[in-house]
């Protein structure tokens, strides 16, 4: 017998006075079935990025708000959540997160919902979830999400330079995780230095937020120090610094790909994913500034199915052209090319993607439909 395919349902960013894009959003999140899943009692976590200070990337709240009224109707109680990061940043702790969220739009004001850091003050608060993976039988995941009645994941969909991309299975695997769970990801992440193109510039120290990198002669990263962020690759203006790819970014999907199972477990039916292709900048929202978009926008994507929207959002973003000029997109311009290898040659982004449909979260076939 032939399996179901999932849907994903799509709309592009056309509007007219009539029906403008927030009333597409709301038919969108109708369709997923927010109406029907969610109930009086439950306390829903909407899970999003809310932007490193100085990022413009991050989904505009007054969508977010759109979110937060259609979960509000149900009966059931929104937050807005996310966790802390590894790197010192504007998010390393709950108060400057906090802080960073509502300067960056995030006020009650506007998202109508409160804002709850899911794994602590200093994001040492998790739970461990069984997941029977290939790397781990458990998987550390923040308190507040593990203690959510359901999950909406709203995810800013862009390149990434340990994924490929980075879309609903990074929001929710990565960004789910505690502290204890993104180290256990990140771990063996190290990248290495390439000394003959090395100028000893320090752009790489200045950014690193482990002070793992000493500038000599060359640059040289301590490995053990070292937690695998990656922010380093994209800083370094000769592009001499690499993750050994096959040995971690690779190993890193299939890692995310076990924390996300965790970070869905016992919301079964009760997790819906929306995938913004907006803004397609080629690094995460995690950095202090976003560069040119490599791509044009797309649209907005829902499903119930993590792999299928991001199998989707990936082969939308593949299928149309990249910009010419003046970005990162290095190659893969024309449409059909692959716009995250041309950002990102050695990442196989596919990896994250076979990951989770093997740990059961979903599946690749999709049938799109558009609204
Ligand atoms: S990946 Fe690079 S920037 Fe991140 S901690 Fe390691 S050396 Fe520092
Ligand atoms: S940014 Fe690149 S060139 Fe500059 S010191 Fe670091 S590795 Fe060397």
């Amino acid at each position: 017998m032939t399996k179901k395919k999932s849907v994903v349902y799509f709309t592009d960013l056309r509007a007219t006075s009539k029906r403008n894009l927030f009333d597409k959003l709301d038919e969108l999140l109708s369709l997923v079935g927010v109406g029907e899943r969610f109930k009086r009692g439950h306390l829903v976590a909407i899970k999003l990025h809310f932007g490193e200070k100085g990022n413009t990337s991050f989904i505009q709240p007054v969508f977010v708000r759109r979110v937060v009224d259609a979960v509000k109707k149900t009966g059931a109680r929104p937050f807005l959540t996310d966790t802390n990061t590894l790197y010192t940043g504007t998010r390393a702790n709950s108060v400057d997160h906090l802080q960073t969220a509502v300067e960056n739009g995030f006020a009650y004001a506007v998202v109508a919902a409160p804002l709850i850091i899911a794994d602590g003050l200093r994001g040492n608060d998790g739970v461990e979830v069984k997941v029977d993976g290939r790397h781990f039988k458990e998987v550390s995941i923040a308190r507040e999400i593990a203690s959510a009645s359901g999950i909406v994941a709203l995810t800013h969909f862009k390149c990434h330079e340990m994924s490929g991309f980075g879309g609903s299975l990074k929001n929710i695997g990565m960004g789910c995780a505690s502290r204890k769970g993104k180290l256990a990801q990140h771990s063996n992440s190290a990248p290495v230095v390439d000394p003959d193109g090395c100028v000893a510039c320090g752009e790489c120290a200045l950014v690193c937020p482990a002070n793992a990198i000493e500038i000599g002669a060359k640059a040289v990263i301590d490995a053990n120090i070292c937690i695998g962020c990656g922010h380093c690759i994209p800083a370094c203006p000769e592009g001499t610094i690499n993750v050994r790819w096959n040995e971690t970014t690779g190993h890193l999907q299939e890692k995310l790909a076990e924390h996300a199972k965790g970070a869905l477990a016992g919301k079964e039916g009760l997790s819906v994913f929306v995938n913004f292709v907006t803004r397609i900048s080629p690094a995460c929202d995690c950095y202090g500034h976003n560069d040119a978009p490599i791509a044009p926008d797309i649209g907005i994507l829902a499903s119930t199915d993590p792999v299928a929207i991001d199998q989707a959002s990936a082969d939308l973003v593949n299928a149309g052209s990249g910009y010419p000029e003046n970005t990162a997109l290095k190659s893969g311009h024309a449409p059909g090319g692959d716009k995250f290898r041309g950002v990102y040659p050695e990442v196989d982004w596919q990896i994250q993607l076979r990951a989770a449909e093997a740990m059961g979260l979903g599946q690749r076939q999709y049938k799109l439909e558009k609204i």
